[in-house]
């Protein structure tokens, strides 16, 4: 092994705490900076994946006790997975389901993430986002989560992944969110597009979302019903 990546070794093992460079803790407002690759973990991808993963996981737990007080008691960890498309997801333990024992969820990552410098603020929203799947797992019985096979068809695909984005932005991520999406449509296959504008609120949607919310909060209730597919029917819902 070259010497160079002996020397950044037993440094980086010591710094297994939060790295400098990337952000500390998700608020709602915080602006933050971009999620880069801390010094001396440019060396193997292991050790940059492991310290990528305790980040996200002290950002999932500040975001708990900060945005999601309802996950307290939530079994939620944290693991990998690989995909050209997706950098997050979340999914229950299907044995634990199947076995009726205490449900268990994981926020699952992407490792190309780490390598692809995403803005912490945009990471910090998705992470809300994902906390918002979570959230409303956790609130169905286990009869209800049969309903989730519904995710085969396109239609209610988008109409889950908008209503969860709308809990994000209600609870403040709005901005995070907008950031993220420039971001990661930079960093999908072209012909991977299609479906994360047809899936997920576009920054421009987002923000009229943003605006009339400030204007008429009641909106939030009607659109977790009515779910909009697009900017029209945003603008409309006011009409
Ligand atoms: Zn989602």
């Amino acid at each position: 092994m070259p010497i160079a990546i002996l020397l950044f070794l037993p440094v980086c093992a010591s710094s297994q705490a939060i790295p400098s460079g990337f952000a500390e803790t998700c608020s709602p407002k915080d602006p933050g900076e971009s999620l880069g690759s801390p010094p001396g973990y440019a060396k193997t991808d292991r050790i940059r994946k492991d310290a990528g993963l305790d980040v996200i996981e002290t950002l999932i737990h500040g975001l708990r006790s900060e945005s999601f007080p309802e996950l307290a008691h939530v079994d939620l960890g944290v693991r990998t997975f690989h995909s050209e498309a997706d950098y997050f997801r979340t999914r229950f333990s299907l044995s634990r389901f199947v076995l009726l024992l205490r449900m268990r969820y994981y926020v699952e990552i992407n490792p190309a993430l780490f390598q692809r410098q995403p803005p912490s603020e945009g990471v910090c929203a998705i992470l809300a986002h994902e906390l918002s799947h979570v959230v409303s797992l956790s609130h169905r019985n286990r009869i209800h989560r049969f309903g989730l096979v519904r995710l085969m068809s396109k239609r209610y695909t988008a109409k889950f992944e908008r209503r969860t984005d709308l809990e994000a932005i209600h609870r403040g991520y709005g901005d995070g969110l907008k950031s993220y999406r420039v971001w990661v449509y930079a960093h999908v296959p072209t012909n991977k597009l299609p479906a994360k504008l047809r899936n997920y609120f576009s920054p421009d949607e987002i923000s009229d979302i943003q605006m009339k919310l400030q204007d008429h909060p009641d909106l939030f209730v009607y659109w977790t019903k009515h779910v909009p597919e697009n900017l029209k029917q945003i603008e409309k819902s006011l009409r």
